[in-house]
C-alpha cells in the first residue's frame, strides 16, 4: 500500500485536507487517533469517524512484529511480517535510530551481502515503510531513520521518496536524520534535490577502482567512482549535510595500499565522512574482516592523509542485525509477541555508532 492510497481512502470517507493531515500525523507518530486536545467528534466529519476504525485496523495489518532479537549493544533486529506473508527486517539502533527495509530482497547482488542472495522478491510500499517506523515508535522514540536495511532504495524510488516526505513533515523526523543509502544511481541525484524533504545521503563505495567495484557490486549502475564522488559532493554542498561514504572492509580485497591511495585521491578535502565497517560474517560467504589493529591503522592512516574516517562496528552483530546480514528469514530464536515489549526495550545504550550497512 502507498501513502497516496491512504490519502484517497480518507478522501473517500469525507476527509478534508486538515483531517487527512491529522490522521496521517497521528499514525506516523504512532499516536492514537483520539490523541490531542481536540476530540475527534468535534473535528472529524461523521463519515470519517465511522470509517476510521476499519482503516486503522488495515494500517495496523500492514506490518507486524513477528519476532524481536535484542542484541547486547541495545539494538534489536525485528522480523516484520507484511500483510501478504512476506517478511522484512528492521533494526532498532542505539540513540533512537531505526534502520528500515525498502525492498523484500535486493537486485544489486553485492557479493558480500545476504539480502541480495535471492534477488528481488517485491517492492515495499511507502505505507509499509512508514509502518516499520510506527512499529518501532510503539517500542521507543525514533528520531533518526536510515534507509539501509534490505533493498536498494534507488530501485524503489517513488515509494521511498513518498515515505521520506511523510516522515520529514507530519512524521516529525528532522530532514538530516533521514538517511537515504544507495550504491549510486543517476536518478537519485535528480530526485533527491527536487523533493520537498531532502534527506542526508550515504553512498556505498567499497572500492575506488571501477572494475573491482563492478565485481563487488555486480548489478549496481556503472558509474565511475570519481564521478560518483563528484555527484555526491554537489548534493552535499547543496544540502549542507556531508555525504557518508560506506566502505565494507574486506580482508585482502579493499584494504590494500592502492585502495587507500584511491580513497585519499577521491575523498581528501571533500565534504564527506568515510564509514569503514569491518565485514560482518555471513555463513557460506568466503570473506573475512581484517584484524582489528589493522583496521584501526588503516582508519588512522586515512585520517592523517585528510580523509575524515570513522571505523564503525555495525550494531547488533550478535543477532545478525549488522550490515549485509539482513534477510527475510524464518528464525528459531524467535520471541513470542507478548515478550516483544520487554525484550526490545534497550536495557543499555552504548556509544557504538549506528548500523552502517553497505
Ligand atoms: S548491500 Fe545493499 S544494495 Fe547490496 S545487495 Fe545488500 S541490500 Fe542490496
Amino acid at each position: 500500500m502507498r501513502i497516496d492510497d491512504i490519502r484517497q481512502r480518507l478522501r473517500a470517507l469525507g476527509a478534508g485536507p486538515s483531517h487527512e493531515q491529522r490522521v496521517l500525523r497521528l499514525w506516523s507518530q504512532a499516536l492514537s487517533q483520539d490523541a490531542g486536545k481536540r476530540r475527534p467528534e468535534d473535528f472529524l466529519p461523521r463519515s470519517l469517524r465511522d470509517g476510521l476504525p476499519g482503516l486503522v485496523a488495515e494500517l495496523d495489518g500492514l506490518a507486524r512484529v513477528q519476532s524481536a532479537h535484542p542484541a547486547a549493544d541495545g539494538s534489536a533486529r525485528l522480523l516484520v511480517a507484511l500483510a501478504d506473508g512476506l517478511g522484512v527486517e528492521s533494526v532498532l539502533l542505539p540513540r533512537d535510530g531505526l534502520c528500515v527495509s525498502t525492498q523484500v530482497g535486493c537486485a544489486v547482488g553485492c557479493v558480500f551481502c545476504m539480502t541480495g542472495r535471492d534477488g528481488l522478491l517485491r517492492q515495499v510500499g511507502s505505507a509499509e515503510i512508514v509502518a516499520q517506523v510506527v512499529l518501532a515508535r510503539r517500542q521507543r522514540a525514533v528520531k533518526k531513520v536510515v534507509f539501509m536495511g534490505m533493498g536498494e532504495p534507488a530501485h524503489n524510488l517513488d515509494n521511498v521518496m513518498e515515505a521520506i516526505e511523510l516522515l520529514g513533515t507530519l512524521g516529525g523526523v528532522a530532514h538530516k536524520n533521514l538517511v537515504f543509502s544507495t550504491v549510486g544511481d543517476r536518478r537519485v541525484f535528480e530526485r533527491l534535490p527536487a523533493g520537498p524533504v531532502k534527506p542526508a545521503l550515504a553512498l556505498s563505495l567499497h572500492s575506488t577502482d571501477a572494475e573491482a567495484r563492478a565485481r563487488l557490486l555486480p548489478r549496481a549502475p556503472r558509474i565511475d567512482p570519481a564521478e560518483l564522488v563528484a555527484l555526491g559532493e554537489a548534493y552535499a554542498r547543496a544540502t549542507g549535510y556531508p555525504i557518508q561514504y560506506q566502505w565494507t572492509l574486506l580482508d585482502g580485497i579493499n584494504d590494500t595500499p592502492a585502495e587507500m591511495d584511491g580513497l585519499v585521491r577521491l575523498l581528501a578535502g571533500k565534504y564527506a565522512l568515510l564509514n569503514m565497517i569491518p565485514y560482518n560474517r555471513v555463513d557460506g560467504l568466503p570473506f573475512a574482516r581484517p584484524a582489528p589493529e589493522r583496521a584501526e591503522a588503516l582508519a588512522r592512516g586515512l585520517h592523517r592523509r585528510g580523509v575524515l574516517t570513522k571505523l564503525r562496528q555495525s550494531a547488533g552483530q550478535d543477532v545478525d542485525a549488522g550490515c549485509g546480514q539482513l534477510r527475510s528469514r524464518p528464525d528459531a530464536r524467535t520471541l513470542s509477541a507478548s515478550n516483544v515489549d520487554r525484550a526490545i526495550t534497550p536495557p543499555l545504550r552504548t556509544h557504538l555508532e549506528g548500523h552502517q550497512p553497505a
